[in-house]
């Protein structure tokens, strides 16, 4: 029999595992020459052919830039695109663009999520109910009957403290 807190370990494990291949998995994907570039509202990911001819442009960040506004195939939807093209000696690229409202919206759902169940359990534990289901605690506080929450012990006394 495997003890609980050794299966808590190598499912701990397992997850880090799982993560660093998925990271492995992406970075596989992608291109070896890429350029990361915000512009406008959006994250530019580009992708360059002759990466080495970008360097004999005098603003090599204008250049890419400029890849982004003259794509020869260009699709969007909601502010997603992706160009391709050819620019002058830097050859073909291609361009994944980003809007940052994605990310925005995508990283703010935890913790508005978080925030929501905390202000939930406060106003719910202030109205006498239990903090986790919200059943009426007035008969018995220490305790819900319902879902079996209870309530966090007060601080024990350090010793000596008592005067009488
Ligand atoms: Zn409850």
């Amino acid at each position: 029999m495997v003890p609980s807190w050794m299966k808590s370990i190598i499912a701990w494990l397992s997850a880090l595992l799982c993560i660093l291949a998925l990271g492995c998995w992406a970075w596989s994907y992608i291109p070896p020459h890429l350029h990361v570039v915000s512009h406008r509202g959006h994250l530019l990911l580009i992708s360059v052919a002759d990466d080495s001819q970008l360097a004999t442009y005098t603003d090599p960040q204008a250049a890419l830039i400029m890849m982004s506004q003259y794509g020869d195939v260009y699709e969007h939807f909601l502010g997603f695109a992706h160009v391709s093209g050819t620019f002058g000696t830097a050859g073909g690229y291609q361009i994944l663009a980003i809007p940052y409202w994605f990310p925005v919206i995508l990283t703010a759902i935890g913790p508005i999520m978080v925030l929501r169940s905390r202000r939930r359990m406060r106003r719910r534990k202030l109205a006498g109910k239990c903090p986790g289901c919200g059943y009426d605690l007035r008969g018995t506080p220490d305790r819900c009957p319902e879902c079996g929450w209870t309530a966090p012990r007060p601080a024990a006394e350090p010793l000596g403290s008592r005067t009488s």
